[in-house]
């Protein structure tokens, strides 16, 4: 069966490592066919608009996108056209895998192997009812946790726990101060966990996790949280396995999800190959599980380790002397 995805080429270094992507994918030969549709900067100056209707049909209809890093220019509607996407598509997970990787710079370098769950689409981070009073001494933001939105969001990293054979949830929240808000989160995680029985699942307030995580990263496997604790623990997340060039992640929906790099555009190192492809690869393999082509994704990934393994090929930022696409292709011939 054919799949079509949209495919987003993106700005700054997004291009170049969409093209070695893509080139990994069609040596795999997955009945992938690509519908490309611009966003951002690139989208702004051929059509005018940051985000093109006819981008946002390209994702309705197929569903799925892969998506290179965009630029969100200063003044131009949105503050962020990738938070502007997670609003318009409900898009409320955003799974963020976290795993050490062989000749990488990591801090620990086995032993990291998790996911951070975030949910999207409320909270603090989301930025409503933001106010300056007048005299500049003042400012608020009304945070809003729902029921419904913590309920969803637990139970997606509950049933992400059954399907990829992990065994542990940790429910990361602040409930001890932000008694209203985060304690709904917790309450609502609490009950859903009861209809997990065979999942493992623990509770632990976010400045203590963010302590565990540095000193013992090896007691986690999956961390649900509320956006804004979820944005912080994620990157840091990404620090702990080297960096945000090996960090993919999954925004997910109900009826769209989007896979992407988790790096900017790196306007510093643009148009000279030498990007490392690898997050957006992973966000690849993320989508692979997502359409349902497991095998697929692990062979992806297998190659993406048996290449860093090898040290072939690799790109400057690994220590290497090879290119976006000499990389890419180490990565297709293994696969
Ligand atoms: P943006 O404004 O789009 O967020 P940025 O440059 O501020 O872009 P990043 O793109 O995340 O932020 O880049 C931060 C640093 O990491 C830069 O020095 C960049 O060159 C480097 N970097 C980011 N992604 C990659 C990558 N895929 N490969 C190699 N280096 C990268």
């Amino acid at each position: 069966m054919t799949q079509t995805i949209t495919v987003i080429r993106g700005d700054g270094i997004g291009p170049e490592i969409m093209d070695a992507t893509l080139h990994v994918l069609d040596s795999m030969n997955l009945g992938l066919q690509y519908e490309f549709a611009d966003a951002g900067l690139v989208a702004l100056e051929k059509q005018g608009e940051l985000l093109p209707a006819a981008t946002m049909d390209s994702i309705r209809k197929n569903r799925i996108a892969l998506k290179s890093p965009l630029t969100t220019p200063v003044g131009e509607g949105f503050s962020s056209i990738n938070v502007e996407l997670r609003k318009r598509f409900d898009l409320y997970a955003n799974v963020r895998p976290a795993k050490s990787f062989p000749n990488t710079k990591s801090r620990f370098p086995s032993g990291v192997d998790l996911i951070t769950v975030r949910e999207n689409t409320e909270g603090a981070y989301i930025g409503e009812g933001q106010t300056l009073s007048a005299d500049g001494e003042v400012a608020t933001l009304t945070q809003k946790i729902t029921r419904r939105g913590s309920e969803r969001i637990v139970r997606y990293a509950f049933e992400l726990a059954r399907r990829t054979g992990r065994k542990k949830v940790t429910i990361v929240h602040k409930a001890n101060i932000l008694k209203s808000t985060s304690g709904l989160f917790l309450k609502t995680a609490r009950a859903v966990a009861t209809e997990y029985p065979d999942i493992e699942c623990n509770e632990m307030i976010v400045d203590n996790t963010c302590m565990q995580l540095v000193m013992r990263p090896e007691q986690f496997d999956i961390i649900v949280t509320t956006n804004l604790f979820g944005d912080i623990i994620s990157d840091l997340c990404a620090g702990l396995v080297g960096g945000l060039g090996l960090a993919p992640g999954a925004n997910i929906g109900t009826d769209a999800a989007i896979f992407e790099a988790v790096h900017g555009t790196a306007p510093d190192i643009a148009g000279q190959g030498k990007a490392n492809p690898c997050a957006l690869l992973l966000a690849a393999a993320q989508m692979l599980d997502h359409l349902a082509m497991p095998e697929k994704a692990t062979r992806l990934r297998e190659a993406i380790i048996a290449t860093l393994e090898a040290k072939d090929s690799l790109t400057p930022d690994l220590g290497g002397s090879g290119n976006t696409m000499s990389f890419a292709k180490a990565i297709a011939t293994r696969i």
